[in-house]
């Protein structure tokens, strides 16, 4: 029989309470393993996402196998570093400030079915890192993918600090009865509440990677023959199944028309006559999404595509114009090759629309204008913005991604995954020095008047460097004035002796 939920989490939890998962050594050995069953599974991974969604191998490699290998190295050729406590100014110069990297415990990953690989794996690279047992949940609704992770992750990794749980709704439920002390959930809007509602029980810190509808401002500053390319490759790789996928364009209506016929001929270009034939364009995760995408498509005039097939889980990358802002089109995440265009007047006009509705995943502006591009940044709210371009700031190891509101809460990649998996726990050192004791013995009963006016006069000094601080400057000086001298007298002394 396998083990209950409650068995996993207590053997993790105990495998965590031992130490096992703190000692450096085995964090960069369990990682090492980690990019060993990368390296050695590719074929496997990108079968499992041909299986799920279609993903040519090129997606694949690119957004899933290569990006999760590559983010095992950046964390391998940093580890050492972040691991180490910090050490930060104190305000008495005696004092020791010190910050400890600690894990939380046992953590939950739960990831979601469009990058059922990267989404799932690259928070549990960097759980591993931070030192964390972690129970592994991929998503049930992409099962090749989600059976692969649970086949090899415990033929590489210990298998107790980093047991893989598989199943759906009732399964997830179940689990999230179990005490964590970090949960990081990716998904919709709607399941994040859940999660965090099972999470408020234990008061467990959460990250949710959510969802939204993000936006893509076109101006006429641009070159559209690039523009467009860029906002289609970012709607159209997964088959819009990206949750920073540009999901819906604001523009003029003169940017609009010469949009809609680049696009027919991109579109045409990329994907050929018919669509459905080509190799390079993923399939929707399941019937039931067509079905749903479907009913968006009275929501405005469709001018390219529109064509569906639930059986095969496929639509066509579609364009939709004379949309109205109150359509279904434009009140759910689209979440497939749906593109609806609104008309807006100018910039200004369309932040306002984007500032009327929640806060986006991720936005996107296409303009020269820098002080457009700034205003942009400066007055809509979002997780993530990529300039002329879509998607790409997702892929910076440098840039925090995450939402904001609506859109999620907390973010990581990079270094900042470590950080999301990482108590900063603060430790001040003092000694028993005698000096200290006597400058704040103001502090210690009786309470009289003339300790009152010390701690006020010591107030009003405000937060800047106190007496000892210069102290601290003054006396370091004369050590190096000293040494400066004595230095300078060996010299003297050995170049008279040579003399
Ligand atoms: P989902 O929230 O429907 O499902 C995610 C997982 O939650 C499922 O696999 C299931 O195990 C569990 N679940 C579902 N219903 C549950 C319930 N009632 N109780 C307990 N657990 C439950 O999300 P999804 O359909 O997998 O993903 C689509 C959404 O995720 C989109 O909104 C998309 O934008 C968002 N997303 C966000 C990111 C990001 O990085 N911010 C990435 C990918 C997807």
């Amino acid at each position: 029989m396998p083990p209950s939920y409650k068995e996993l989490v207590d053997r993790a939890r105990s495998a965590f309470n031992g130490g096992r998962t703190l000692s450096v050594e085995f964090r960069r050995q369990q990682l090492q393993q980690l990019g060993k069953m990368y390296r050695e599974n590719r074929a496997i991974f990108v079968d499992a996402l041909k299986s799920d969604l279609n993903k040519p191998e090129l997606e694949a490699m690119m957004m899933e196998v290569h990006h999760v290998e590559d983010d095992v190295n950046f964390i391998l050729n940093r580890l050492d570093k972040w691991v180490q406590t910090e050490e930060v100014p104190s305000k008495i110069p005696m004092d020791q400030s010190v910050i400890y990297n600690e894990p939380y415990g046992v953590v939950l990953v739960m990831g979601a079915w469009n990058y059922p690989l990267q989404l799932t794996m690259l928070p549990v690279a960097g759980a591993i890192a931070a030192g964390n047992a972690v129970v592994i949940k991929p998503s049930e609704v992409s099962p090749a993918t989600a059976s692969a992770i649970a086949k090899l992750v415990p033929q590489y990794l210990d298998k107790e600090c980093y047991p893989v749980v598989c199943g759906g709704v009732p399964e997830t439920t179940e689990l999230l009865k179990e005490r964590f002390d970090y949960i990081f959930y990716t998904g919709s809007t709607t399941v994040g509440k859940i999660v965090r509602d099972a999470a408020n029980k234990f008061l467990t810190p959460t990250t949710l990677e959510l969802g939204g509808k993000s936006p893509c401002f076109i101006d006429n500053t641009v070159d559209l023959a690039v523009a467009t390319r860029r906002i289609l490759w970012g709607k159209m790789i997964n088959l819009g199944q990206t949750c920073i996928a540009p999901d819906y364009i604001l523009c003029t209506k003169e940017v609009q028309e010469v949009f809609v016929k680049t696009a027919k001929e991109v579109l045409r270009e990329w994907y050929g006559e018919d669509p459905s034939k080509s190799k390079d364009l993923c399939r929707i995760v399941a019937g039931r999404h067509v079905e749903r995408l479907a009913t968006y498509l009275d929501s405005g005039k469709v001018v390219i595509g529109g064509k569906y097939n639930v059986d095969e889980k496929w639509m066509e990358p579609t364009l939709l114009v004379d949309v109205g802002e109150q359509s279904k089109v434009m009140t759910d995440e689209i979440f497939g090759p749906i593109l609806p265009i609104i008309n807006v007047k100018n910039h200004v006009d369309a932040i306002e629309f984007i500032n009327k509705r929640e806060k986006p995943l991720a936005l996107y502006v296409f303009s020269t204008k820098k002080d457009r591009q700034e205003m942009f940044m400066r007055q809509v709210p979002c997780g993530g913005a990529t300039l002329n371009d879509t998607i790409f700031h997702v892929g910076s190891t440098d840039l925090p991604f995450g939402g904001v509101g609506n859109s999620g809460m907390g973010a990581y990649h990079g270094k900042y995954t470590f950080d999301t998996f990482t108590h900063r726990k603060s430790c001040l050192k003092r000694s028993y020095n005698s000096f200290i004791d006597k400058l704040m013995q103001a502090r210690y009963p009786p309470y009289t008047e003339k300790k009152m006016n010390m701690l006020i006069s010591q107030r009003d000094k405000g937060d800047g460097p106190g007496v000892l601080h210069y102290l601290k400057i003054i006396m370091t000086n004369l050590i190096s004035m000293g040494l400066g001298a004595l230095i300078l007298y060996l010299i003297l002394h050995y170049s008279d002796a040579k003399v």
